[in-house]
């Protein structure tokens, strides 16, 4: 079985005292949840992040495809592991959408995580446009046999998958159970495929408008593990209500 987790992504809001505020309220809280709990605030916060963290995993929302040199603006898995963070997000669709990410940079920083012990969190999923056409399973399907590509039996325990349909990511719209139950299902059977049943172990988080009131209906689905929330991570209040709704 796998684990359960609930992973916050700030994405890019907070500013340092405001930030510095929730983890401490989200470390405090951490003691009443039965899951585990990751907090992947901006870049800037990370190492003074790292130092507070208690009983949180650190991840970080991006790394770089290179290991080092002249790449400005980039960091490293190698730098992400200096200042002991956890887990990093990588293939969001945010980042494919507006940053051009591409399936092999995402398996190149996948292949670079796991190098420096750093756990991907692999992010997956489909716009409107192709759900509308039929096509969810076979983009999702694309995206992680393209993202895992090359992985080896023994880093299957260090992955994270999250199942992020891009029409509800900020748009109040979340999946149906149902529709988010197949797609797990989904995932876990191609996973199983891919890998063999070690593959039964990886986490599959669902994103998108995860909030107090619907992460308990989701997370009672077989396949659902945890979840990657936005918005509703943003407020100890709600990213905790959601941790205890398994
Ligand atoms: P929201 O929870 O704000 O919809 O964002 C989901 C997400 O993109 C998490 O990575």
């Amino acid at each position: 079985m796998a684990r359960k987790i609930v992973a916050g992504n700030w994405k890019m809001n907070m500013l340092a005292d405001d930030g510095q505020q929730l983890i401490q309220e989200i470390v405090k809280g951490a003691a009443e949840v039965d899951c585990e709990l990751i907090v992947c605030p901006a870049a800037p916060f990370l190492q003074s992040f790292s130092m507070l963290k208690g009983n949180v995993k650190i991840g970080a929302q991006n790394v770089s495809a290179f290991d080092n040199g002249a790449y400005t603006g980039e960091w490293s898995a190698a730098m992400l592991k200096s200042i002991a963070v956890n887990y990093a997000i990588v293939g969001h669709s945010e980042r494919r959408s507006l940053f051009g990410e591409t399936d092999d940079q995402v398996n190149a920083k996948v292949h670079k995580l796991l190098a420096d012990g750093i756990k991907p969190i692999v992010c997956c999923g489909e716009t409107l446009e192709q759900r509308e056409e039929k096509l969810e399973k076979e983009v999702v399907k694309l995206q992680l046999v393209k993202a895992l590509d090359g992985l080896t039996e023994e880093s299957l325990e260090n992955i994270v998958v999250a199942y992020e349909p891009v029409w509800a990511i900020g748009t109040g719209v979340t999946a149906s159970a149902e529709q988010a139950q197949e797609m797990h299902a989904f995932i876990r059977s191609t996973l199983v495929k891919l890998f063999g049943d070690r593959a039964t172990e990886i986490p599959l988080l669902y994103g998108g408008s995860c909030k107090p009131a619907n992460a308990k209906e989701l997370f009672a689905c077989e396949d659902i593990d945890g979840g990657l929330i936005g918005g509703a991570s943003l407020k100890s209040e709600s990213f905790l209500a959601i941790a205890q709704s398994f």
